[in-house]
């Protein structure tokens, strides 16, 4: 028995099942398909690499397409959720799961794309502030994005890239470190961008000091929230951040590849000299279909739209924003502490029970519950794939990185106590 967050947790099916009847979002779990191993469902603990597809998902794509079959181009105005307006009605549900006025959320095509489309209006080089501060390690396609930005304004990434590192034996960067790096390179530096929540780790960083310090030095603060959109409460508008920008396929459970997000801070959406690549959706509704030249962007995060909606992603989109709508992140990050509190017990249990010298599991998440999401991620040390592989065999899906960590993410919208109690016992045998 060990007390955590004041919780008593036990490792008993008894103790888990008795946390399921008392978990208020327990019914969302039957609103998900779980894929199976063996005729049983799994236990799904990889959320943070491609959520769960609602079981009403179907219905809303089939919607789109009989709308489709029914009135072809008329579509665009007379289908049920009509097409024209179509990514307008994710400003208010959307901008509530990352804490934004609806005027600065805008969904749109995928994450990679967002960051560049973002970075070009807010990564702007002078010949004196050109630096971009990242965390190292960053997930590779923003460390391609941010290598490629910088060489698209001719610099040398290995002079304008400045990353952030844990120290030497330990796991996850300390703030401090961050803040002291920015103020390193104060007037030299141009933008501050890390991931929210970092993918690897699972660490959930303290994104308001950081834009507060980076607008303190004059830069700029964006955040990739790729693992933090659904997962942590986020308050991008009171932080100040500049910008950020998201995928749906992770917490949000939207689909593989499905639409992603973005939010730009409503002090931003006024700039008329603000440095864009435009496309037509992007400018000013009222007047995009006079077809007519100059271009008058929306005076929202809307202006940075480039294409007309993609109905059929979008429809899996809004099959998920509703359940997050009516569940709230509030209820969600209150669950989701308990579960992932859960599931560190059930690890450390099992780890301190362990005969063996050499192999043991080691959590480098964070243990204070503001600086981590649902993610744990665990190293098992002296242990090889051959774990993964016993774990999969047994109906666990976890995520291994080679050469020996496991990431777990207990997501609390489907994911149960029995799920992790469960999880222990296959763990159990597996070691
Ligand atoms: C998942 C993830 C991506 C993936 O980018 P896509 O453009 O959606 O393929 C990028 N960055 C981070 C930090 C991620 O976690």
């Amino acid at each position: 028995m060990t007390t955590i967050y004041n919780m008593q947790y036990h490792n008993t099916l008894e103790f888990a099942k008795q946390q399921d009847a008392n978990d208020p979002l327990r019914k969302y779990r039957e609103q998900f398909y779980f894929p199976q191993i063996n005729g049983r469902d799994v236990i799904y603990f990889t959320g943070n690499s491609l959520g769960l597809q609602p079981k009403s998902t179907q219905d809303y794509i089939l919607r789109e397409l009989e709308d489709w079959a029914s009135f072809g181009v008329e579509g665009h105005f007379h289908s049920r959720n009509p097409w024209m307006p179509y990514h307008e009605q994710f400003a208010e549900p959307v901008a509530k799961i990352v804490g934004a006025k609806p005027n600065e959320v805008v969904v749109m095509n995928q994450l990679t794309v967002n960051l560049h489309l973002l970075m070009v209006s807010f990564y702007r080089p002078t010949k004196k502030r050109y630096k971009i501060i990242c965390e190292g390690k960053a997930f590779p396609s923003d460390q391609y994005a941010l290598e490629s930005q910088v060489k698209f304004h001719g610099l040398d990434p290995d002079k304008a890239i400045v990353e952030v590192h844990a120290r030497e034996g330990e796991h996850n960067m300390r703030t401090e470190d961050i803040l002291f790096t920015i103020e390193q390179h104060a007037d030299e530096l141009a933008l501050v961008i890390f991931g929210g929540v970092n993918y690897y780790t699972g660490q959930l960083l303290e994104m308001d000091t950081i834009t507060k310090v980076a607008h303190g030095v004059g830069a700029i603060a964006g955040f990739d929230l790729a693992h933090a959109a659904g997962n942590v409460k986020l308050n991008l508008h009171d932080w100040n951040v500049d910008f950020a920008c998201w995928c749906s396929y992770k917490y949000l459970n939207s689909g593989p590849g499905s639409v992603a997000g973005a939010f730009v801070h409503e002090r931003h959406l006024n700039d008329k000299n603000i440095s864009r690549f435009a496309g037509w959706w992007g400018h000013d509704k009222s007047t995009r279909f006079k077809m007519e030249k100059g271009f008058a962007p929306m005076p929202t995060a809307e202006a940075w739209q480039l294409s007309n909606a993609p109905v059929l992603s979008m429809a899996a989109h809004k099959a998920s924003v509703d359940i997050f709508n009516e569940v709230g992140m509030d209820a969600l990050v209150a669950k989701s502490e308990k579960l992932t509190g859960y599931f560190e017990f059930i690890v450390n249990d099992i780890n301190s029970n362990l005969k063996s010298q050499i192999s043991n599991l080691e959590i480098i998440t964070p243990k204070d519950k503001n600086h981590r999401g649902c993610q744990l991620s665990i190293v098992a040390h002296g242990l090889g794939k051959s774990l993964h592989d016993k774990l999969t065999e047994a109906g666990v899906i976890a995520d291994w990185r080679e050469p020996n960590v496991i990431r777990c993410a207990p997501v609390p919208l489907y994911n149960s106590f029995e799920d992790v109690y469960r999880f222990g016992e296959i763990l159990k045998n597996s070691l």
